[in-house]
């Protein structure tokens, strides 16, 4: 038996715009897809292209934000061992300067997608589940979180938040999330490491302290900001006071154990902002960015005292009180000080001469440098 379907005039042509107002739609999603296709190309090879940590980071929060439209973007990382942090302290940017990027000890807690975030999640925004990666985020009402992965394993995620409830739900396709992700993943590893490298010949093996040739290059950083800041810069020059005789009392080692102690008692009394490092064997030096040579007095004095009034803890049980004797030199470069390497030798070397002067005077003071 044969079935015929026999179909009206009125039928057919209701089909027929049926079948166009599909195929417009389709057209237009094709479009969508390219134009969405293109910027998010645009945007992993500006991923890619990304030499540091902080342009990577400025590039995941803000670029992708104004890429996609989006009300709000936030950017989660696991830093067990504070890497990630001492990476953007080092250059000059802490990781609490920017509110869109969480660094964390772990993400347990943090959301329970990341019980399972092997693709990417989309879906409502629920603040008991979300407002801990979404910061101060007002008015997101869909979300995508996408996967950050190295070797596997979960490493944190880019959290992107949109106002408009359905443009992140489960119905979407999140191919171009998770290519996202990836390259993503990738360049954050890279640089991490890449930063690790570089951060390894800047740094002192003894005390972990930036080393002298870390200090040169920050001092020229320093000295163009408080050019182009028209503000001073002071220096004070470190020297720890006999200290052969800590050597030869106790043996280098224990030497070594009151070096260590001593940038740990430096370090306690400046700020984040200011830069020190370990110029060589028991010498030390602390840059104050935007700070007069009064206010350097202050500190200088606060750092003396912190390692003069409590003795040293040695290996062997004994204790030994250390004293330092401190110089201090200040410059405010102006705009025609083109030679700022020239500009920064001389302030290190005032500041020496200045330590001399107190050596000189008798030790464990602070001397000022007679301009
Ligand atoms: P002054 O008050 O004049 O500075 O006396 P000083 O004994 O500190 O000065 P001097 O420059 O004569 O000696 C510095 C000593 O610091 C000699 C050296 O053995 C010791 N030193 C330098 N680097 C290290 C190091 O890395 N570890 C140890 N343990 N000692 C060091
Ligand atoms: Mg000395
Ligand atoms: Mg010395």
């Amino acid at each position: 038996m044969q079935l015929k379907v026999e179909l009206s005039a009125a039928e057919l042509e209701a089909q027929l715009a049926a079948v166009r107002r599909r195929l417009d739609e389709l057209t237009e999603e094709v479009a969508r897809n390219e134009d969405k296709f293109l910027r998010t190309q645009r945007r992993e090879l500006q991923l890619l292209q990304a030499d540091d940590l902080d342009s990577l980071l400025t590039v995941l929060v803000d670029g992708l934000r104004a890429s996609y439209g989006l009300e709000y973007v936030s950017v989660v990382l696991c830093d067990p061992d504070h890497d990630v942090r001492h990476l953007l302290l080092a250059n000059g940017t802490p990781a609490e300067d920017s509110s869109n990027l969480l660094i964390v000890e772990s993400l347990t807690g943090l959301a329970p997608q990341y019980i399972a975030l092997h693709q990417p999640w989309l879906g409502a925004y629920a603040a008991c589940d979300h407002q801990m990666i979404y910061p101060g985020a007002e008015g997101v009402k869909s979300v995508a979180m996408i996967p950050l992965k190295h070797r596997g394993k979960l490493i944190g995620s880019i959290n992107f938040g949109s106002g408009e409830a359905l443009r992140f739900t489960r119905e979407h396709a999140s191919d171009f999330l998770a290519h996202l992700g990836i390259i993503a993943s990738f360049c954050v590893e890279n640089t991490v490491n890449r930063a690790r490298l570089l951060r390894s010949g800047f740094t002192d093996v003894l005390t972990g302290w930036n080393n002298r040739r870390y200090l040169s290059v920050r001092l020229g950083e320093e000295l163009a900001r408080a050019r182009r800041d028209q503000v001073g810069i002071s220096c004070l020059m470190l020297d720890a006071d006999f200290f052969k005789r800590v050597n030869d009392n106790w043996g280098h080692a224990a030497g070594d154990a009151v070096l260590r102690e001593l940038a740990q008692r430096i370090e306690s009394q400046v700020r984040a902002s200011d830069v020190a490092a370990r110029y060589g064997g028991e010498e030390f030096v602390v840059l104050l960015p935007n700070t007069e040579v009064d206010s350097a007095k202050l500190l200088a004095e606060r750092i003396r005292k912190a390692i003069s009034a409590t003795p040293f803890d040695l290996p062997c049980g004994d204790t030994v009180t250390v004293t330092v004797s401190i110089g201090i030199s200040e410059v405010s470069p102006g705009p025609n000080d083109q030679d700022l390497k020239t500009v920064g030798d001389l302030l290190v070397a005032r500041a020496d001469v200045a330590l001399y002067a107190a050596k000189s005077a008798g030790r464990d003071r602070v001397v000022v440098e007679v301009a």
